[in-house]
């Protein structure tokens, strides 16, 4: 059998105790209903109607732009200053709106009404709407809500509150065995984890199969198909998959589930980390991980080579976007040897991010939140040689000399897991290559 790529061995605690540098000024990113976009491509009979305005379905048709040529599954209710009258005009209006979609569409089985910025929408008490429209619907369509608003929620933040909104919603296992499992507990606990986050399929199918592998038997959350939630037990343990799950997680804790600490999936490193947290949990052996992991560990490490050469002592400046920033910043630290200048997140949850903040370098400079103004001086007088940011602000970079990375694309890629390492890495090494060839 090929070696395995061992884990780097640790001599610190990295950022464990990190003063972030918190600023609370103008915000440059996207509103959580940009979650839309990857949450109905994920669950295939659920559709997402936006109760907004003529900006929200302005963002939605040109940020999800290519997706229109098929029939996409969301829309917008739009609200506007017709509806100043009284809110009854409103009730009316989703009425009108929901009764001809599910005319229209009627493989839809879940229903989220998502709530946007403006106060005529504000002042409609959502989920009473949704629960009216559960009873006109019953039982064909499930109507669930939550807030995309760009007011209460950043860019990833949908998705958590779309999941959070789901939770309360799954069933419960009939005959709960109320011992959680153990590691190498002799007690049958079953062999189930729920990994929680929505991942591309590709994905999904690759980190499956290898948690199938060593014998766990794994439901994502959220599911393909609206019809297939996970049955939850009690102590029943899961993984997040991705980093911006924080209400989320809590509300599965809060139905006795149980959280497994371990780095995010991206990258080598991070991806074998994920699947020992799932390992050691259901006491696989260290031969059999090995037997398991050791020929996609062989490929991801052979395929990151490529980009180390290309990335290796380059600077990098993270704005806050996505709450993927501190996971990025490790993996491209650690597996390709770059510098981190700055990593801006929107919110840092120091649980969720404990093993990852373990493993940057100790020192690194963490922001918390955004002024947008104060860090584009900061950046511009750091002039690192990559930067990671929204759309507004990667021309005006680029024309300074910066190579910009557009940080929706990192949401919108598949990037996890072991045969996505060297992807994730092309798509910070590709730009640099670029501007070098432009500048030969
Ligand atoms: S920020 Fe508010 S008004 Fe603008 S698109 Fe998002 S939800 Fe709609």
């Amino acid at each position: 059998m090929s070696p395995v790529i061992p884990i780097r061995a640790e001599s610190g605690v990295g950022c464990t105790d990190v003063v972030p540098l918190v600023e609370r000024g103008q915000r440059e990113v996207f509103c959580g209903l940009t979650g839309i976009i990857w949450l109905h491509r994920k669950i295939q009979d659920a559709f997402f109607l936006i109760v907004g305005s003529r900006t929200c379905a302005h963002l939605m048709q040109s940020a999800a732009g290519v997706m229109i040529f098929a029939e996409p599954r969301f829309g917008t209710a739009i609200i506007d200053e017709r509806d100043l009258a009284g809110l009854a005009d409103v009730h009316d209006e989703l009425d009108r709106v929901v009764n001809q979609l599910l005319q229209r569409r009627p493989d839809i089985r879940l229903l989220f009404l998502v709530g946007s910025c403006p106060s005529e929408v504000i002042k409609l008490d959502l989920s009473r709407a949704a629960e009216r429209q559960n009873q006109l619907h019953h039982p064909q369509v499930r109507v669930l809500n939550y807030s995309g608003s760009g007011i209460e929620t950043t860019f990833t933040q949908g998705e958590d509150a779309c999941l959070a909104a789901l939770v309360p919603t799954l069933p419960t296992h009939p005959t709960n065995p109320a011992k959680p499992a153990k590691p190498n507990s002799e007690t049958k606990a079953p062999h189930e984890l729920l990994v929680v986050g929505t991942l591309a399929d590709v994905v999904e199918d690759q980190l499956g199969h290898l948690l199938s592998q060593m014998g766990i038997e794994v439901h994502f959350f959220p599911p393909r198909n609206s019809q297939k939630m996970p049955t939850l037990r009690a102590g029943m343990p899961f993984l997040l998959a991705q980093p911006f799950l924080a209400d989320t997680a809590k509300l599965l804790q809060d139905r006795g589930a149980r959280h497994l600490a371990a780095p995010f999936p991206l990258g080598l490193e991070g991806t074998t980390a994920w699947l020992q947290a799932a390992a050691r949990q259901f006491g696989v052996s260290q031969a059999d991980f090995d037997r398991v992991t050791a020929g996609p560990r062989q490929r991801a490490e052979k395929a990151l080579a490529v980009h180390r050469s290309q990335l290796q002592n380059k600077t990098i400046f993270f704005f806050p976007d996505s709450q993927l920033e501190i996971p990025l910043a490790r993996f491209l630290n650690r597996e390709l040897g770059m510098h981190l200048v700055e990593v801006g997140t929107p919110y840092l949850h120091r649980q969720l991010m404990a093993p990852e903040l373990a493993w940057l370098p100790s020192g690194t400079r963490i922001s918390e939140g955004q002024d947008v103004d104060r860090q584009l001086d900061r950046c511009l007088q750091d002039h690192p040689d990559m930067v990671v940011c929204g759309l507004g602000l990667a021309n005006p970079l680029e024309a300074q000399g910066i190579t910009t990375k557009w940080a929706i694309e990192l949401v919108f890629t598949p990037i996890q897991g072991y045969e996505q390492a060297a992807d994730l890495a092309g798509l910070f090494s590709r730009p640099l290559r670029r501007r070098q060839k432009l500048a030969a």
